[in-house]
Protein backbone atom coordinates (compact mmCIF):
# COMPACT_ATOMS: atom_id res chain seq x y z
CA UNK A 1 0.00 0.00 0.00
CA UNK A 2 1.08 3.66 -0.75
CA UNK A 3 2.96 4.70 2.02
CA UNK A 4 3.50 8.79 2.40
CA UNK A 5 6.60 8.68 4.28
CA UNK A 6 8.32 5.89 1.71
CA UNK A 7 6.90 7.46 -1.40
CA UNK A 8 7.11 9.71 -4.11
CA UNK A 9 3.57 9.71 -5.50
CA UNK A 10 0.02 7.94 -4.54
CA UNK A 11 -0.05 6.14 -7.78
CA UNK A 12 -1.93 7.25 -11.17
CA UNK A 13 -5.30 6.41 -11.70
CA UNK A 14 -5.49 3.67 -8.60
CA UNK A 15 -9.04 1.98 -8.13
CA UNK A 16 -10.74 3.25 -5.07
CA UNK A 17 -10.32 0.52 -2.02
CA UNK A 18 -12.08 -2.65 -1.77
CA UNK A 19 -14.25 -0.55 0.77
CA UNK A 20 -17.83 -0.65 2.12
CA UNK A 21 -18.56 2.57 0.88
CA UNK A 22 -17.26 1.65 -2.58
CA UNK A 23 -19.96 -0.37 -2.79
CA UNK A 24 -22.77 1.43 -2.09
CA UNK A 25 -21.80 4.55 -3.85
CA UNK A 26 -22.51 4.00 -7.25
CA UNK A 27 -19.45 3.47 -8.14
CA UNK A 28 -18.92 1.14 -11.83
CA UNK A 29 -16.89 -1.37 -10.77
CA UNK A 30 -15.62 -1.99 -14.35
CA UNK A 31 -14.03 1.23 -14.60
CA UNK A 32 -14.06 1.96 -10.92
CA UNK A 33 -15.00 5.77 -11.47
CA UNK A 34 -17.90 7.31 -10.01
CA UNK A 35 -20.76 7.19 -12.64
CA UNK A 36 -23.75 7.34 -9.24
CA UNK A 37 -26.93 9.98 -10.15
CA UNK A 38 -25.27 12.00 -7.23
CA UNK A 39 -22.20 12.39 -9.53
CA UNK A 40 -22.13 13.86 -13.24
CA UNK A 41 -19.05 12.73 -12.79
CA UNK A 42 -14.81 13.95 -13.42
CA UNK A 43 -13.10 16.33 -16.16
CA UNK A 44 -10.66 13.30 -16.47
CA UNK A 45 -6.97 12.91 -17.05
CA UNK A 46 -4.60 16.17 -17.60
CA UNK A 47 -3.92 15.47 -21.86
CA UNK A 48 -2.26 18.52 -22.75
CA UNK A 49 -0.29 21.35 -21.31
CA UNK A 50 -2.61 24.19 -19.41
CA UNK A 51 -1.99 28.09 -18.17
CA UNK A 52 -4.36 28.12 -15.20
CA UNK A 53 -4.99 30.75 -12.34
CA UNK A 54 -5.29 28.34 -9.90
CA UNK A 55 -4.20 24.67 -9.14
CA UNK A 56 -5.58 22.72 -6.08
CA UNK A 57 -3.88 19.33 -5.42
CA UNK A 58 -5.99 16.76 -4.02
CA UNK A 59 -9.35 15.83 -4.74
CA UNK A 60 -10.62 15.09 -1.21
CA UNK A 61 -13.11 17.46 0.59
CA UNK A 62 -10.37 20.09 1.40
CA UNK A 63 -9.73 20.13 -2.06
CA UNK A 64 -13.42 20.55 -3.67
CA UNK A 65 -14.80 22.43 -1.01
CA UNK A 66 -11.67 25.10 -2.04
CA UNK A 67 -12.54 25.01 -5.45
CA UNK A 68 -16.24 25.23 -4.91
CA UNK A 69 -16.16 28.16 -2.77
CA UNK A 70 -13.51 29.81 -4.95
CA UNK A 71 -16.23 29.42 -7.65
CA UNK A 72 -19.17 30.40 -6.30
CA UNK A 73 -17.63 33.03 -3.84
CA UNK A 74 -15.08 34.17 -5.58
CA UNK A 75 -15.61 33.91 -9.49
CA UNK A 76 -11.85 32.11 -9.45
CA UNK A 77 -12.73 28.37 -11.31
CA UNK A 78 -9.98 26.56 -10.17
CA UNK A 79 -8.07 23.05 -11.75
CA UNK A 80 -7.99 20.23 -9.23
CA UNK A 81 -5.20 17.63 -10.19
CA UNK A 82 -5.96 14.43 -8.18
CA UNK A 83 -3.57 11.46 -8.87
CA UNK A 84 -6.15 8.75 -8.37
CA UNK A 85 -10.30 9.08 -8.45
CA UNK A 86 -12.26 11.53 -6.74
CA UNK A 87 -12.15 10.76 -2.74
CA UNK A 88 -9.49 8.22 -3.15
CA UNK A 89 -7.39 9.37 0.17
CA UNK A 90 -9.06 9.77 3.66
CA UNK A 91 -12.29 11.14 2.17
CA UNK A 92 -13.54 8.32 0.33
CA UNK A 93 -12.67 5.88 3.54
CA UNK A 94 -13.51 7.33 6.80
CA UNK A 95 -15.88 6.45 8.96
CA UNK A 96 -18.28 9.40 7.62
CA UNK A 97 -18.87 11.03 11.49
CA UNK A 98 -19.57 14.93 11.29
CA UNK A 99 -18.15 16.15 14.25
CA UNK A 100 -18.28 19.54 16.21
CA UNK A 101 -14.52 19.51 16.04
CA UNK A 102 -11.22 19.25 14.53
CA UNK A 103 -7.89 17.71 15.61
CA UNK A 104 -6.91 16.71 19.15
CA UNK A 105 -6.12 19.49 21.17
CA UNK A 106 -8.86 19.84 24.13
CA UNK A 107 -10.46 23.37 24.74
CA UNK A 108 -9.34 24.12 28.34
CA UNK A 109 -5.57 23.17 26.65
CA UNK A 110 -6.38 26.33 24.30
CA UNK A 111 -7.81 28.17 26.63
CA UNK A 112 -4.70 27.80 29.11
CA UNK A 113 -2.24 28.74 25.74
CA UNK A 114 -4.19 31.19 24.02
CA UNK A 115 -6.85 32.69 26.23
CA UNK A 116 -10.68 32.23 26.58
CA UNK A 117 -11.45 34.52 23.03
CA UNK A 118 -9.12 32.97 20.59
CA UNK A 119 -10.33 28.99 22.60
CA UNK A 120 -14.49 30.05 22.05
CA UNK A 121 -12.90 31.67 17.80
CA UNK A 122 -11.92 28.05 17.36
CA UNK A 123 -15.11 26.41 18.82
CA UNK A 124 -17.05 29.06 16.49
CA UNK A 125 -15.31 27.75 13.26
CA UNK A 126 -15.46 24.24 14.35
CA UNK A 127 -19.37 24.59 14.49
CA UNK A 128 -19.26 26.52 11.41
CA UNK A 129 -17.56 23.61 10.11
CA UNK A 130 -20.99 21.43 10.87
CA UNK A 131 -22.99 24.24 9.43
CA UNK A 132 -20.90 24.38 6.02
CA UNK A 133 -21.16 20.77 5.65
CA UNK A 134 -25.13 21.30 6.05
CA UNK A 135 -25.72 23.97 3.92
CA UNK A 136 -23.40 21.92 1.15
CA UNK A 137 -25.61 18.58 1.55
CA UNK A 138 -28.84 21.09 1.86
CA UNK A 139 -28.11 21.72 -1.88
CA UNK A 140 -29.11 18.05 -2.98
CA UNK A 141 -26.60 15.81 -2.03
CA UNK A 142 -28.43 12.67 -1.16
CA UNK A 143 -24.97 10.93 1.40
CA UNK A 144 -27.46 8.38 3.24
CA UNK A 145 -27.61 11.13 6.25
CA UNK A 146 -28.82 8.98 9.93
CA UNK A 147 -30.00 10.58 13.11
CA UNK A 148 -28.34 13.17 14.60
CA UNK A 149 -26.27 12.16 18.48
CA UNK A 150 -23.21 11.30 19.42
CA UNK A 151 -21.95 9.22 22.22
CA UNK A 152 -18.91 9.29 24.08
CA UNK A 153 -18.35 6.34 25.74
CA UNK A 154 -16.56 5.54 29.18
CA UNK A 155 -14.58 2.53 28.39
CA UNK A 156 -13.30 2.30 32.34
CA UNK A 157 -15.70 3.53 35.48
CA UNK A 158 -12.99 6.01 36.02
CA UNK A 159 -13.51 7.68 32.55
CA UNK A 160 -16.62 9.26 33.65
CA UNK A 161 -15.56 11.69 35.93
CA UNK A 162 -13.84 13.02 33.07
CA UNK A 163 -16.22 13.12 30.84
CA UNK A 164 -18.16 15.06 32.93
CA UNK A 165 -16.09 17.42 33.37
CA UNK A 166 -15.71 17.96 29.78
CA UNK A 167 -19.39 17.83 29.62
CA UNK A 168 -19.58 20.25 32.18
CA UNK A 169 -16.88 22.57 30.63
CA UNK A 170 -19.20 22.52 27.53
CA UNK A 171 -22.24 23.48 28.94
CA UNK A 172 -20.94 26.24 30.83
CA UNK A 173 -18.13 28.05 28.18
CA UNK A 174 -20.44 27.70 24.96
CA UNK A 175 -23.68 26.42 26.44
CA UNK A 176 -23.39 23.10 24.58
CA UNK A 177 -26.19 20.51 25.07
CA UNK A 178 -24.55 17.89 26.47
CA UNK A 179 -26.36 14.85 28.03
CA UNK A 180 -24.54 12.44 30.88
CA UNK A 181 -25.57 9.06 30.57
CA UNK A 182 -24.92 6.20 33.27
CA UNK A 183 -23.60 3.16 32.09
CA UNK A 184 -27.88 1.94 32.34
CA UNK A 185 -28.79 4.63 30.51
CA UNK A 186 -26.84 3.81 27.88
CA UNK A 187 -27.20 -0.06 27.95
CA UNK A 188 -31.16 0.26 28.07
CA UNK A 189 -31.36 3.29 25.94
CA UNK A 190 -28.56 2.67 23.06
CA UNK A 191 -26.89 0.18 22.76
CA UNK A 192 -26.11 -3.11 25.14
CA UNK A 193 -21.97 -2.30 24.72
CA UNK A 194 -20.31 -4.38 27.45
CA UNK A 195 -17.38 -2.20 27.61
CA UNK A 196 -19.19 0.88 28.55
CA UNK A 197 -19.31 2.41 31.45
CA UNK A 198 -21.44 5.33 30.85
CA UNK A 199 -21.09 8.46 28.60
CA UNK A 200 -22.22 11.89 27.42
CA UNK A 201 -24.28 12.85 24.32
CA UNK A 202 -23.99 15.39 22.07
CA UNK A 203 -27.28 16.15 20.44
CA UNK A 204 -25.84 17.48 16.78
CA UNK A 205 -22.96 14.91 15.73
CA UNK A 206 -24.48 12.44 12.80
CA UNK A 207 -23.14 9.61 10.35
CA UNK A 208 -23.20 9.74 6.23
CA UNK A 209 -21.69 7.96 3.78
CA UNK A 210 -18.23 9.89 2.90
CA UNK A 211 -17.82 8.83 -0.38
CA UNK A 212 -21.35 10.17 -1.30
CA UNK A 213 -20.76 13.38 0.40
CA UNK A 214 -17.42 13.96 -1.97
CA UNK A 215 -18.97 12.74 -5.04
CA UNK A 216 -21.57 15.67 -4.24
CA UNK A 217 -18.99 18.16 -3.30
CA UNK A 218 -17.65 16.75 -6.83
CA UNK A 219 -20.81 18.16 -8.91
CA UNK A 220 -21.27 20.88 -6.80
CA UNK A 221 -17.69 22.30 -7.81
CA UNK A 222 -18.19 21.21 -11.95
CA UNK A 223 -21.41 23.17 -11.91
CA UNK A 224 -20.04 26.45 -10.21
CA UNK A 225 -17.20 25.96 -13.24
CA UNK A 226 -14.09 23.98 -11.50
CA UNK A 227 -12.45 21.52 -13.17
CA UNK A 228 -11.39 18.07 -11.53
CA UNK A 229 -8.60 16.14 -13.18
CA UNK A 230 -8.60 12.30 -12.17
CA UNK A 231 -5.69 10.89 -13.09
CA UNK A 232 -3.32 13.52 -12.67
CA UNK A 233 -0.83 13.25 -10.19
CA UNK A 234 1.73 15.98 -9.80
CA UNK A 235 5.07 14.52 -10.23
CA UNK A 236 7.26 17.25 -10.68
CA UNK A 237 6.98 20.71 -9.31
CA UNK A 238 9.02 23.99 -10.45
CA UNK A 239 9.22 27.47 -10.12
CA UNK A 240 9.97 29.68 -13.44
CA UNK A 241 9.43 33.65 -13.41
CA UNK A 242 6.96 33.56 -10.19
CA UNK A 243 4.53 30.87 -11.83
CA UNK A 244 4.17 27.63 -10.54
CA UNK A 245 4.98 24.47 -13.21
CA UNK A 246 3.34 21.33 -12.57
CA UNK A 247 4.06 18.01 -14.23
CA UNK A 248 1.52 15.15 -14.55
CA UNK A 249 1.82 12.45 -16.36
CA UNK A 250 0.48 13.71 -19.56
CA UNK A 251 0.53 17.53 -19.41
CA UNK A 252 2.22 20.57 -17.88
CA UNK A 253 -0.16 22.64 -15.71
CA UNK A 254 1.10 26.33 -15.39
CA UNK A 255 -0.70 28.26 -12.72
CA UNK A 256 0.06 31.53 -10.70
CA UNK A 257 -0.95 30.09 -7.35
CA UNK A 258 -1.52 26.72 -5.87
CA UNK A 259 -2.88 25.24 -2.79
CA UNK A 260 -1.74 22.25 -1.52
CA UNK A 261 -5.00 19.55 -0.32
CA UNK A 262 -3.15 16.64 0.10
CA UNK A 263 -3.25 16.10 3.76
CA UNK A 264 -2.01 12.23 5.47
CA UNK A 265 -1.51 11.43 1.56
CA UNK A 266 1.10 13.86 0.99
CA UNK A 267 4.12 12.17 -0.92
CA UNK A 268 7.20 12.33 0.51
CA UNK A 269 9.41 15.39 0.01
CA UNK A 270 6.18 16.68 -2.03
CA UNK A 271 6.91 20.39 -0.61
CA UNK A 272 9.68 22.66 1.13
CA UNK A 273 6.69 24.33 2.66
CA UNK A 274 4.87 21.15 4.15
CA UNK A 275 7.96 18.95 4.70
CA UNK A 276 8.44 17.28 7.59
CA UNK A 277 5.08 18.80 9.11
CA UNK A 278 2.51 15.74 9.02
CA UNK A 279 2.76 12.39 10.62
CA UNK A 280 0.72 10.02 8.40
CA UNK A 281 -1.28 7.43 10.66
CA UNK A 282 -3.24 4.34 9.38
CA UNK A 283 -6.68 3.78 10.60
CA UNK A 284 -8.46 0.82 9.96
CA UNK A 285 -12.17 -0.18 9.58
CA UNK A 286 -14.20 -3.07 9.27
CA UNK A 287 -17.91 -3.58 8.50
CA UNK A 288 -19.62 -6.69 9.27
CA UNK A 289 -22.26 -8.43 7.86
CA UNK A 290 -25.87 -7.29 7.95
CA UNK A 291 -27.18 -7.73 11.37
CA UNK A 292 -30.19 -10.33 11.88
CA UNK A 293 -33.16 -8.46 13.72
CA UNK A 294 -32.46 -11.31 16.45
CA UNK A 295 -28.82 -9.96 16.81
CA UNK A 296 -29.90 -6.35 16.71
CA UNK A 297 -32.49 -7.58 19.37
CA UNK A 298 -29.81 -9.19 21.67
CA UNK A 299 -27.43 -6.34 21.58
CA UNK A 300 -30.26 -4.09 21.89
CA UNK A 301 -29.20 -2.01 19.27
CA UNK A 302 -31.98 1.08 19.05
CA UNK A 303 -29.04 3.74 18.18
CA UNK A 304 -27.66 4.54 14.77
CA UNK A 305 -25.98 7.63 16.99
CA UNK A 306 -22.38 7.82 16.07
CA UNK A 307 -20.14 6.03 18.96
CA UNK A 308 -16.56 6.69 19.95
CA UNK A 309 -14.35 5.55 23.21
CA UNK A 310 -12.03 6.97 25.58
CA UNK A 311 -9.54 5.13 25.45
CA UNK A 312 -5.67 6.88 24.18
CA UNK A 313 -6.09 4.40 21.31
CA UNK A 314 -9.91 5.03 20.32
CA UNK A 315 -12.40 2.59 19.04
CA UNK A 316 -15.61 4.04 16.84
CA UNK A 317 -18.47 2.61 15.60
CA UNK A 318 -22.09 2.89 14.25
CA UNK A 319 -24.62 0.94 12.64
CA UNK A 320 -25.14 1.45 9.32
CA UNK A 321 -28.62 2.05 7.65
CA UNK A 322 -28.38 -1.74 6.49
CA UNK A 323 -27.94 -2.93 10.30
CA UNK A 324 -23.98 -3.55 9.42
CA UNK A 325 -21.81 -2.35 12.48
CA UNK A 326 -18.79 -0.08 11.28
CA UNK A 327 -16.23 -0.19 13.52
CA UNK A 328 -12.63 1.60 13.33
CA UNK A 329 -9.68 1.44 14.99
CA UNK A 330 -5.69 2.13 15.23
CA UNK A 331 -3.69 0.02 12.11
CA UNK A 332 -0.73 -0.67 10.87
CA UNK A 333 2.46 1.20 11.35
CA UNK A 334 3.90 1.15 7.91
CA UNK A 335 1.91 0.88 4.26
CA UNK A 336 3.65 -2.47 3.81
CA UNK A 337 1.70 -4.21 6.45
CA UNK A 338 -1.58 -2.52 5.94
CA UNK A 339 -3.31 -5.11 4.00
CA UNK A 340 -2.72 -7.31 6.88
CA UNK A 341 -5.52 -9.71 7.97
CA UNK A 342 -4.29 -9.31 11.59
CA UNK A 343 -5.57 -5.40 11.81
CA UNK A 344 -8.85 -6.05 10.76
CA UNK A 345 -9.55 -9.44 13.03
CA UNK A 346 -7.99 -7.41 15.93
CA UNK A 347 -10.75 -5.28 16.02
CA UNK A 348 -13.69 -7.77 15.32
CA UNK A 349 -12.33 -9.26 18.43
CA UNK A 350 -12.68 -5.96 20.27
CA UNK A 351 -16.11 -5.45 18.70
CA UNK A 352 -17.11 -9.06 20.08
CA UNK A 353 -16.28 -8.36 23.56
CA UNK A 354 -18.51 -4.75 23.50
CA UNK A 355 -21.04 -7.19 21.92
CA UNK A 356 -20.80 -11.07 22.99
CA UNK A 357 -24.19 -12.00 21.22
CA UNK A 358 -22.22 -10.94 18.11
CA UNK A 359 -19.58 -14.05 18.92
CA UNK A 360 -19.94 -15.37 15.17
CA UNK A 361 -20.21 -12.48 13.29
CA UNK A 362 -17.79 -11.72 10.10
CA UNK A 363 -16.25 -8.72 8.38
CA UNK A 364 -17.50 -8.37 4.73
CA UNK A 365 -15.21 -5.51 4.35
CA UNK A 366 -11.92 -4.11 5.99
CA UNK A 367 -9.94 -1.15 4.68
CA UNK A 368 -7.67 1.62 6.32
CA UNK A 369 -6.51 5.26 5.04
CA UNK A 370 -4.00 7.36 6.30
CA UNK A 371 -4.77 10.31 9.06
CA UNK A 372 -2.60 13.21 9.13
CA UNK A 373 -1.71 14.43 12.84
CA UNK A 374 0.08 17.94 13.53
CA UNK A 375 2.67 17.85 16.47
CA UNK A 376 0.38 20.57 18.30
CA UNK A 377 -3.17 18.37 17.49
CA UNK A 378 -4.42 20.92 15.26
CA UNK A 379 -4.95 21.93 11.76
CA UNK A 380 -3.41 24.84 9.87
CA UNK A 381 -4.43 26.83 6.92
CA UNK A 382 -1.25 28.67 5.59
CA UNK A 383 0.40 29.93 2.75
CA UNK A 384 4.41 31.00 2.18
CA UNK A 385 5.39 34.76 1.73
CA UNK A 386 4.23 35.42 -1.91
CA UNK A 387 0.74 34.18 -1.41
CA UNK A 388 1.20 31.78 -4.04
CA UNK A 389 1.38 28.52 -2.26
CA UNK A 390 -1.53 27.46 0.03
CA UNK A 391 -2.41 24.24 2.17
CA UNK A 392 -4.40 22.96 4.60
CA UNK A 393 -3.92 19.88 6.90
CA UNK A 394 -3.23 17.74 10.07
CA UNK A 395 -6.86 17.10 10.67
CA UNK A 396 -5.45 14.56 13.13
CA UNK A 397 -8.76 11.65 12.39
CA UNK A 398 -11.46 14.31 12.30
CA UNK A 399 -11.46 16.28 9.77
CA UNK A 400 -14.69 15.59 7.38
CA UNK A 401 -17.07 18.64 8.47
CA UNK A 402 -14.05 20.78 9.04
CA UNK A 403 -12.27 20.46 6.24
CA UNK A 404 -15.48 22.06 4.01
CA UNK A 405 -14.78 24.52 6.44
CA UNK A 406 -11.29 24.93 5.66
CA UNK A 407 -12.18 25.01 2.03
CA UNK A 408 -14.15 28.31 2.92
CA UNK A 409 -11.03 29.82 4.62
CA UNK A 410 -8.59 28.31 1.91
CA UNK A 411 -10.61 30.41 -0.96
CA UNK A 412 -10.66 33.25 0.86
CA UNK A 413 -7.15 33.28 1.10
CA UNK A 414 -6.40 32.60 -2.63
CA UNK A 415 -8.97 35.60 -3.42
CA UNK A 416 -6.67 37.85 -0.88
CA UNK A 417 -9.65 38.11 1.34
CA UNK A 418 -9.21 38.28 5.35
CA UNK A 419 -9.81 34.97 7.36
CA UNK A 420 -9.94 35.24 11.39
CA UNK A 421 -7.08 36.03 13.45
CA UNK A 422 -6.64 32.61 14.87
CA UNK A 423 -4.17 30.14 15.17
CA UNK A 424 -5.64 27.86 13.41
CA UNK A 425 -5.11 30.27 10.13
CA UNK A 426 -2.46 32.32 11.14
CA UNK A 427 0.40 29.98 12.09
CA UNK A 428 2.10 27.39 10.30
CA UNK A 429 1.98 23.79 11.04
CA UNK A 430 4.84 23.05 13.55
CA UNK A 431 7.97 20.85 12.23
CA UNK A 432 8.52 17.64 13.74
CA UNK A 433 11.68 17.31 15.38
CA UNK A 434 13.73 14.27 14.48
CA UNK A 435 10.72 14.01 11.49
CA UNK A 436 12.86 10.50 10.29
CA UNK A 437 11.93 9.06 13.66
CA UNK A 438 8.60 9.75 13.18
CA UNK A 439 7.59 6.52 13.18
CA UNK A 440 9.36 5.39 16.12
CA UNK A 441 7.66 7.84 17.95
CA UNK A 442 4.67 6.81 16.71
CA UNK A 443 4.89 3.09 17.72
CA UNK A 444 6.11 3.87 21.71
CA UNK A 445 2.90 6.41 21.55
CA UNK A 446 0.69 2.92 20.91
CA UNK A 447 2.89 1.16 23.20
CA UNK A 448 1.92 3.69 25.98
CA UNK A 449 -1.50 3.87 24.78
CA UNK A 450 -2.13 0.26 25.52
CA UNK A 451 -1.10 0.06 28.71
CA UNK A 452 -2.82 3.71 29.33
CA UNK A 453 -6.13 1.94 28.32
CA UNK A 454 -5.30 -1.20 29.73
CA UNK A 455 -3.65 -0.51 32.98
CA UNK A 456 -4.43 3.06 34.30
C1 LIG B 1 -10.22 5.17 8.41
C2 LIG B 1 -10.50 6.65 8.63
C3 LIG B 1 -11.62 7.05 9.34
C4 LIG B 1 -11.89 8.40 9.53
N1 LIG B 1 -13.05 8.77 10.13
C5 LIG B 1 -13.36 10.07 10.26
C6 LIG B 1 -14.62 10.46 10.81
O1 LIG B 1 -15.49 9.63 11.05
N2 LIG B 1 -14.85 11.78 11.02
C7 LIG B 1 -13.92 12.72 10.71
O2 LIG B 1 -14.16 13.91 10.95
N3 LIG B 1 -12.76 12.38 10.13
C8 LIG B 1 -12.46 11.09 9.87
N4 LIG B 1 -11.30 10.75 9.23
C9 LIG B 1 -10.43 11.82 8.72
C10 LIG B 1 -11.01 12.47 7.45
O3 LIG B 1 -11.39 11.46 6.54
C11 LIG B 1 -9.98 13.41 6.83
O4 LIG B 1 -9.64 14.40 7.79
C12 LIG B 1 -10.48 14.12 5.57
O5 LIG B 1 -11.08 13.24 4.66
C13 LIG B 1 -9.32 14.85 4.90
O6 LIG B 1 -9.70 15.28 3.63
P1 LIG B 1 -8.66 15.92 2.64
O7 LIG B 1 -9.39 16.37 1.44
O8 LIG B 1 -7.86 16.97 3.34
O9 LIG B 1 -7.62 14.76 2.29
P2 LIG B 1 -7.85 13.41 1.46
O10 LIG B 1 -9.27 13.06 1.35
O11 LIG B 1 -6.94 12.40 2.01
O12 LIG B 1 -7.40 13.80 -0.02
C14 LIG B 1 -6.05 13.98 -0.39
C15 LIG B 1 -5.94 13.59 -1.87
O13 LIG B 1 -4.69 14.07 -2.37
C16 LIG B 1 -4.32 13.21 -3.43
N5 LIG B 1 -2.89 13.39 -3.72
C17 LIG B 1 -1.82 13.14 -2.90
N6 LIG B 1 -0.68 13.44 -3.54
C18 LIG B 1 -1.02 13.89 -4.78
C19 LIG B 1 -0.27 14.37 -5.89
N7 LIG B 1 1.07 14.40 -5.88
N8 LIG B 1 -0.93 14.76 -7.01
C20 LIG B 1 -2.28 14.74 -7.04
N9 LIG B 1 -3.04 14.29 -6.01
C21 LIG B 1 -2.41 13.88 -4.90
C22 LIG B 1 -4.66 11.81 -2.88
O14 LIG B 1 -4.77 10.88 -3.93
C23 LIG B 1 -5.95 12.08 -2.12
O15 LIG B 1 -7.10 11.73 -2.89
C24 LIG B 1 -11.00 9.39 9.02
C25 LIG B 1 -9.88 8.99 8.30
C26 LIG B 1 -9.63 7.63 8.08
C27 LIG B 1 -8.43 7.20 7.29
Amino acid sequence: MYDPLRHNSPGCGEKYPDSYWASVSGIDASVNSAVSSTSSGDDGQVTQDLEVDVVIIGAGYTGLSTALHLAKEHGIKAHVLEANQTAWGCSGRNAGFILKSSGRKAYSTMQKQWGEEVMRGVYHEMCEGVETVKNLIAQGIDCDQQAAGFIKVAHKPGMLKELIAQAKLQQTMFGYDVQILTEQDVRQQYMDDHNAYGAIRYQDGFGLNPLKLALGYQRLAREAGAKIHTSSPVIDWREESGKQILTTPKGEVKAQKVVIATNGYTPKGFHGLVKNRTLPVLSQIIVTQPLTDEQIAACNFLTSNVVMDTRALKYYYRKLPDNRILFGGRGAITGKGAEDPYFANRLLEVLKTSFPPLANIKYDYAWSGWICMALDDLPHIFQNEKNTIFYSMGYCGSGVSFSAQAGKRLAQKVAGKSVPNLPLYQKELPKFPFAPLRRVGQWGYFHYGKIKDNYF
